[in-house]
């Protein structure tokens, strides 16, 4: 009997199937977030699940859990850091996750906004439907994606499906990461940090964010990257320093970048807004230039991923239920 956390209308449809699969269990689902003021909800279940980007920081959450007889967090997510394990181990608890619920969705977001930004479909787009502007000029010329290079940071799950469509649209990959998988040398050559950044015309991010990493691409990195080139970030905000990036785009040290993830996202995602003022000043200043695209935190949004989340969540609360050892199991 498990209790799903922060359910949303596309999930639910995954965990009513689930039950209906499985008639022995028991996925009831609830919009609330997981908290001090929602905990006593978990009274009587055997495990809770949540999908959410709020801190799980109080102590008496897990306190409270572990009291009701749970031993497990199951995230429907692949991101962990919500999470306090020194409340986790105090509490003889245990945490999974998603990390492999579609690492392609996350794979062919990246290419659409590749393509989207290489084609200048920004300003095409815009000159269309605010101007109707139908002029083939000069700036809007572009390039072909079989002769640029592309620069992965962080070739795991993602960046691995990245290299290889990439590969397949015949352009070059260049690779980082801190781990060289030789499976990946079919589709990139690895090479170090610097390098993959100063070559890219297309840079893009998929490393797992750590205190150590934040600001990873900030000033430095925009000067030495080509003034033609284009950063990706679908991993996590902080590992852009946002200042820098605008700096960058408004001084021409690059030439335009597509955002899923920011620092300070939580103020815009899943919100609607009626006037750019309204926006955070970062946000406002990015959202007024044509190269430059913003996705609410989509990359991952695909119906096998929403479906993945529910699959991978269950099967490992099952196991665990079961005695048996997690396949995702947070180990911190
Ligand atoms: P993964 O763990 O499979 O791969 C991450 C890779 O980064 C690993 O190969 C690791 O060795 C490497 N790495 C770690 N630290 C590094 C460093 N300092 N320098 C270079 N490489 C380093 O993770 P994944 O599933 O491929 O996910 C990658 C990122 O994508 C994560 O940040 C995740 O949170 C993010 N993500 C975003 C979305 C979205 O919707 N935007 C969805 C899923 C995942």
């Amino acid at each position: 009997k498990a209790l799903l956390y922060n359910m949303t209308p596309e999930q639910q449809v995954y965990a009513d199937k689930w039950n209906k699969d499985h008639p022995e269990d028991d996925l009831v689902s609830t919009e609330d977030k997981l908290d001090a003021k929602t905990v006593e909800m978990a009274q009587g279940y055997d495990v809770v699940s949540v999908l959410q980007v709020f801190d799980i920081d109080e102590e008496e959450v897990y306190r409270k859990l572990s009291s009701y007889g749970i031993k497990q967090i199951a995230l429907r997510s692949v991101g962990y850091n919500i999470v306090n394990f020194d409340f986790v181990h105090k509490y003889h608890m245990i945490v999974t996750n998603t990390p492999a619920y579609s690492p392609r969705a996350v794979a062919e977001n990246t290419l659409t906004s590749a393509m989207y930004l290489l084609r200048k479909w920004g300003p095409i787009l815009d000159n269309e439907r605010e101007h109707l502007n139908f002029v083939r000029s000069e700036d809007l010329m572009s390039d072909e994606i079989y002769n640029q290079t592309v620069g992965i940071i962080g070739v795991g799950r993602i960046g691995s499906c990245v290299a290889e469509m990439f590969h397949a649209l015949g352009a070059k990959v260049l690779g980082y990461d801190l781990v060289e998988n030789p499976a990946n040398e079919a589709f990139l050559e690895y090479t170090d940090f610097d390098t993959v950044v100063k070559n890219a015309d297309i840079l893009t991010l998929h490393t797992p964010l750590e205190p150590s990493m934040e600001n990873m691409i900030s000033a430095k990195q925009f000067k030495e990257m080509k003034n033609t080139a284009y950063l990706i970030n679908a991993a996590r905000g902080p590992l852009v320093n946002t200042q820098d990036l605008i700096d960058a785009l408004k001084n021409k040290e690059i030439a335009g970048a597509s955002l899923d993830v920011m620092t300070g996202e939580e103020a815009i995602v899943m919100k609607k807004f009626k006037d750019i003022s309204e926006l955070p000043v970062e946000y406002q200043e990015l959202a007024k230039m044509p190269n430059v695209i913003f996705t609410p935190h989509s990359a991952y949004y695909t119906k096998t991923s929403v479906k993945n989340m529910i699959e991978h969540s269950m099967t490992d609360v099952k196991r665990v239920l079961n005695g048996q050892k997690p396949v995702y199991l947070v180990e911190e």
